[in-house]
């Protein structure tokens, strides 16, 4: 009764949450075959990951998704420090900005996991017809060496099983609450996905083995490359045989989403109250009234003979008396509770992210941790925001392999961070206050505000530094980096950088923001809404002033070249496309808007197209403008406006390569160094 279907893929998706969803969300812009499976029935609905740093929120902007976010999501602006007195009572101690000011355009904020999920559901479904499969998993899985290295082979085949409703919803331990009208209401727990929860993939998959017959479509699937999203019980990853390393602590979190009843006076603040002998709790004050409290539960009497903590006792009631006993003498109750759960910390991290280039993981799949730097979500979806139009770009041709082998080089450092700043941060956040200097077991309170402050830059996803590959031409030994074989073939035709030219870009890092106006109109763009995540790489021309004959003069020769018809653009760009469809070319120049005519550029500055004119739409100035001041876009850039400058950035915003405002030729060695000339060019 099963029929047997062979279908296939370029790329196959194990798990939508949100970092399945956000490798779904970039193929779908850059038109890549893509199947996406979940195990579950239905997306989640409530509570989990809830904190967006400001790189997530640049990255949803870079998406069309951040106004949503940013309007539905409660933003965090302060955090207080709650300690004891000499008495033992707590007090507020001290106050810091959330997210440290200017280091991006936008502050942290927090949102259910739910929403985000949606949001990227709506975005998919705008802009392809790839659509989740829900209730569906995967049941074996083989990999044909003999094909790995042919990328336009299918080396992986997967076989997919759909699951009853039944099966596909998972079981939740709901508890019954009074509302406060006096109703029976329940509550959902997250119980079901936490890692104090076993796994059910296995249960799963026998089920459904055992009732084959029973309506369970089976599908063959054959597909170029797979990616494993799917949590931190991976499946995928006991597939390929890779380890998570790290440690399991005994340190069991309760999480609870309340509409608090209080007189704590910072209740909308996120704080960090550390009772003399009570614990921890950490506040995160949330959308729709909510608050959200993190608290250490002290499970270690509770731990069961194998290590994994008897979940049983630990219900809302639980988790709320402990959070009272650290907030006294202030009080705490709740009339509504939206969610709850708990969970072990680990912080692990996996010794592998892909199998030949060709199977990938990521997310909790790779990395887990403490949720109290509201890292999981974000780190998760910046992974496969690393990897989506990597993979997008060797899917279509338009690269070889070798920058499939920077995600593992770039992705492993940053979990590996991750990983080691939660270690110092839990110990702080979970140790009992000194009681005074003498105090060692304790810890100092002045210690933890410090490493709070420190940790916001690395928490705000901002300091994100990836090393020298073959698309980060910077100093550095990329074989070193983990950066794969075919190093020293790259290395010859490797581009170097003059950083030197523009002293407020890191290479490595993600372009900085600052207004600039639209040559055209006067419109002023933050500069990183230009860079919309649409697969394309780009060059941004600073050619200086342009009111310096010298620098128009180098203007006008990069315009012949990039214009010319055997010109790097042309050359790696399919003839059937738009000629800024691969590499867009923009322009800052550093003003007067008013001394520059657009036309008085060449064409490729500004390129003609016969239906929709002139592209008014790439050329900008550093300048002063109507209503919103002046961005100073050169003075922090770091860019000299008498000799310019020339930025090349990756289709993930972060900077590539700085050079000479007309270095033709080290930009067109830098892109020869990984890009495919498109063969049909000439016809
Ligand atoms: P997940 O969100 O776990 O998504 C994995 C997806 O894969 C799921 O939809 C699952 O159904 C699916 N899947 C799993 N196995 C299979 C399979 N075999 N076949 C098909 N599909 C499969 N982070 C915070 O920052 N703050 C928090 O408060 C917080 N609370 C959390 C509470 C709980 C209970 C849990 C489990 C995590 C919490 N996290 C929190 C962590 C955060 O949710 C994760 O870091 C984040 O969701 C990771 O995203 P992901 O896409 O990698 O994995």
């Amino acid at each position: 009764s099963q029929a047997l279907h062979i279908n296939q893929t370029d790329v196959l998706i194990i798990g939508a949450g949100p970092a399945g969803l956000m490798l779904a969300n970039w193929l779908s812009r850059c038109g890549v075959k893509t199947r996406i499976v979940d195990k579950r029935g239905t997306k989640i609905f409530n509570g989990q990951a809830d904190g967006l740093t400001c790189r997530t929120l640049e990255i949803f902007d870079s998406f069309d998704l951040a106004h949503r976010a940013w309007r539905e999501s409660n933003h965090m602006l302060e955090i207080c420090f709650w300690n004891p007195d000499e008495s033992g009572t707590i007090r507020r101690s001290g106050r810091i900005p959330d997210t440290i000011p200017g280091i991006s355009r936008f502050q942290q904020a927090v949102l259910h996991q739910g929403r985000i999920e949606r949001f990227f559901l709506d975005s998919i479904k705008e802009h392809s017809d790839i659509t989740v499969e829900r209730g569906v998993l995967p049941t074996s899985f083989d990999f044909d060496i003999g094909k790995a290295g042919d990328f336009d082979d299918y080396p992986i085949t997967v076989t997919l099983q759909t699951l009853s409703e039944k099966e596909a919803t998972p079981q939740q331990r709901n508890q019954h609450q009074k509302s406060a009208e006096g109703e029976q209401t329940t509550v959902s727990d997250g119980l079901f996905r936490s890692n104090l929860a076993a796994d059910d993939t296995d249960d799963l998959i026998n089920a459904a083995n055992a009732n084959k017959g029973d309506g369970h479509h089976i599908e063959t699937v054959q597909a170029k490359f797979m990616v494993g999203c799917d949590g931190a019980h991976s499946w995928v990853r006991r597939q390929l045989g890779f380890s998570l390393q790290g440690d399991s602590t005994d340190y069991v979190w309760g999480v609870l989403d309340i509409i608090p009843l209080t007189d704590f006076p910072d209740i909308r603040q996120r704080c960090a109250i550390h009772s003399a002998s009570s614990g921890s709790v950490m506040i995160i004050p949330r959308e729709n009234k909510l608050v959200r409290l993190y608290i250490q539960l002290q499970a270690t009497e509770h731990a069961q003979s194998e290590g994994k903590v008897d979940r049983s006792w630990i219900t809302p009631d639980i988790i709320l008396q402990s959070a009272q006993k650290i907030m006294h003498p202030y009080k705490l109750d709740y009339s509504y509770c939206d969610w709850w759960t708990a969970y072990q910390i680990g912080q692990r991290v996996g010794d592998n992210f892909s199998l030949h280039d060709r199977v990938f993981l990521a997310g909790d799949a790779v990395h887990t941790h403490s949720p109290k730097a509201g890292q999981g979500m974000n780190v998760s979806m910046q992974d496969t925001y690393n990897l989506g139009w990597k993979l997008a770009h060797v899917v279509k041709g338009y690269s070889d392999g070798s920058i499939l082998k920077t995600y593992q080089s770039e992705r492993r450092r940053i979990a590996q961070d991750l990983i080691a700043f939660d270690h110092r941060f839990s110990r702080l956040f979970s140790g009992r206050p000194a009681k005074d200097i003498m105090d060692e077991e304790g810890v100092s309170m002045e210690e933890f505000k410090s490493a709070f402050e420190k940790g916001n830059e690395f928490t705000s996803g901002i300091a994100v530094n990836y090393g020298a590959s073959v698309i980060v031409a910077k100093d550095g030994n990329a074989q070193e980096q983990g950066d794969g074989t075919d190093v020293i073939g790259n290395q010859l035709l490797r581009s170097i950088s003059k950083p030197q030219l523009a002293t407020g870009i890191d290479i490595g890092k993600r372009m900085p923001s600052f207004k600039v106006l639209n040559q055209s109109d006067a419109r002023p763009w933050h500069l990183q809404e230009l860079l919309k995540s649409n697969g394309r790489w780009r060059l941004i021309v600073f050619p200086g002033n342009l009111t310096l004959s010298e620098n128009m003069q180098r203007m006008q020769k990069l315009g012949e070249k990039l214009g010319a018809s055997d010109s790097f653009l042309r050359h790696y760009t399919p003839p059937s496309q738009p000629i800024d469809s691969l590499i867009e070319v923009l322009t800052v120049h550093a003003g007067p808007r008013t001394s520059l005519e657009l036309l008085d550029l060449p064409e490729a500055f500004h390129p003609y197209d016969k239906k929709e004119g002139w592209d008014y739409w790439k050329v900008f100035v550093d300048d002063q403008s109507y209503y919103e001041g002046h961005g100073q876009a050169y003075v922090n850039y770091g860019i000299d406006p008498s000799r310019g400058a020339s930025v090349i950035i990756r289709p993930d915003q972060y900077v590539s390569w700085v050079g000479d405002m007309g270095d033709y030729d080290e930009m067109a060695k830098f892109f020869s160094g990984f890009m495919k000339p498109q063969v049909a060019r000439s016809i």
